[in-house]
């Protein structure tokens, strides 16, 4: 095997400043899965990325399929969006006051959004759902929150909680520092059980205040959903009057404008926005009826603010994203690339016998493994990712980046070209014949 993880490309440099990071950060690294603990040798330290392309730090460039988890949309440095931070940044980047920015940012999606009323800006996904788990709690007056296995909604303490024994339990804790008393008023459920949530509804929806759901799961794999599966949440909620919660940190102007909502045609009672809707910048938002929103500080007692939430600079990254992804077509040429990315891919584990498919919704991708559609987490094989570790391996020394784990999705950006997407195929293919030698 370690033949098998030979560098064929360059990675001193990166691999000095890894250990120079070490020094700084634990595991070297500013978020955990960066570390590249799952797949061989040190994280690539990247020193500037433009339209498709990155570049690292000893002159490596490959074609970027993670595009920083999902944010950049357009790929990277889009001059669009560059010139309108430029000429903002200039003016001051923060003024702690309301600006003309955050209006511009805030019309464009409420009047493109059929589901949403008034939203709220943030700094972070993970502070979107916070921020929506303490609204759905103020507005009903109750503590507990129900969610399903295999979704992630960012490392807030509440839902960094995994299922208890039995099939449907109130969690325990899967991090360190979260209290089991706030890890028990997490309900965790697996996905598409309809008979389960029913029961588990009519037993305890006098307690619940939410049901939180990724609608298109993309942090376990890509566990596409049915269609009717969302639909019959919808109904739940409801039947038994608790508030859904649509967290479209990635989904969210990424498979349309108006996100999952709009895909599967199901409103939501509140939506958590990130990545996409701040144009590489930290932004975050949740969203909902004007009604319930005005539960929110001033108007209403669900406190929450932020020290440069909506500042001018990342407002305006997030303005010229969102207007880049109104140009008529814009979704439906994304959907068009992936879907003939994704399908070659398949057609040719097809031919070979390869245990590979790849699951794609909108500009989504995942390469999964077996032969099986996968719709829930516990049917990952976790002994199938050496194969994701190799081809991870194989296209680094061929100029191919994918996020360092095989749980992770991917994503096409509007500056992937066909050429790209046919230059990345055949380079996949490549590394599939390694992996399943
Ligand atoms: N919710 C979902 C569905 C996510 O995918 C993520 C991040 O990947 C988050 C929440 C957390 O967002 P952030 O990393 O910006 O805090």
């Amino acid at each position: 095997t370690n033949n098998m993880y030979q560098q064929r490309i360059p990675r001193e440099k990166s691999a000095a400043m890894f250990a120079e990071a070490l020094e700084y950060f634990p595991g070297g690294v500013n978020s955990p899965v960066r570390a590249f603990r799952s797949v061989s040798g040190p994280p690539l330290f990247i020193e500037q990325a433009k339209g498709s392309r990155m570049q690292d730090v000893d002159g490596n460039v490959f074609l970027d399929f993670c595009c920083s988890w999902g944010p950049l949309i357009h790929g990277h440095a889009n001059e669009y969006i560059e010139e309108k931070v430029m000429k903002t940044v200039v003016k001051g980047t923060s003024f702690g006051t309301p600006n003309e920015m955050g209006n511009r940012l805030g019309k464009l999606i409420l009047d493109n959004h059929p589901y949403v009323e008034r939203l709220r800006f943030v700094s972070s996904g993970t502070e979107a759902v916070m921020s929506a788990i303490r609204l759905a709690r103020g507005v009903t007056g109750r503590n507990k929150i129900l969610k399903f296995d295999g979704c992630y909604h960012g490392h807030v303490d509440s839902l960094l909680v995994k299922a208890g024994s039995g099939l449907a339990t109130f969690g325990t804790s899967s991090s360190a520092g979260v209290p089991e008393s706030v890890a028990a008023d997490t309900l965790i459920l697996p996905l598409n059980d309809r008979d389960l949530l029913e029961e588990i509804l009519s037993k305890h929806a006098h307690e619940i205040a939410c049901i939180i759901v990724e609608p298109i799961p993309a942090n376990n794999g890509l566990l596409i959903q049915d269609p009717s599966w969302l639909k019959c949440l919808r109904i739940k909620a409801y039947k038994h009057n608790v508030l859904l919660i649509f967290d479209e940190v990635i989904s969210g102007f990424r498979v349309g404008f108006a996100g999952a909502a709009g895909y599967y045609d199901v409103k939501p009672d509140i939506i958590t926005f990130g990545k996409v809707i701040g144009g590489g910048f930290p932004v975050g938002a949740y969203a909902a009826s004007k009604e319930i929103m005005d539960y929110i500080a001033p108007v209403g007692p669900v406190y929450q603010a932020g020290t440069l939430s909506a500042n001018p600079v990342a407002m305006a990254a997030g303005l010229a994203a969102l207007e880049l992804c109104l140009t008529p077509g814009f979704y439906e040429l994304q959907a068009e690339k992936t879907h003939a990315f994704a399908t070659a891919l398949e057609a040719y584990a097809r031919e070979k016998g390869y245990p590979m498919h790849v699951p794609h919704i909108g500009s989504i991708f995942w390469l999964a493994f077996g032969t099986d559609r996968i719709t829930r987490s516990d049917q990952i094989d976790p002994a199938n990712m050496e194969y994701f570790k190799m081809i991870h391996h194989e296209l680094l020394q061929t100029g191919v980046y994918l996020g360092p784990s095989g749980y992770e999705v991917g994503f096409i950006s509007g500056a992937h070209s066909v050429g790209d997407l046919e230059e990345a195929v055949g380079k996949i293919k490549a590394a599939m014949d390694v992996a399943f030698a």
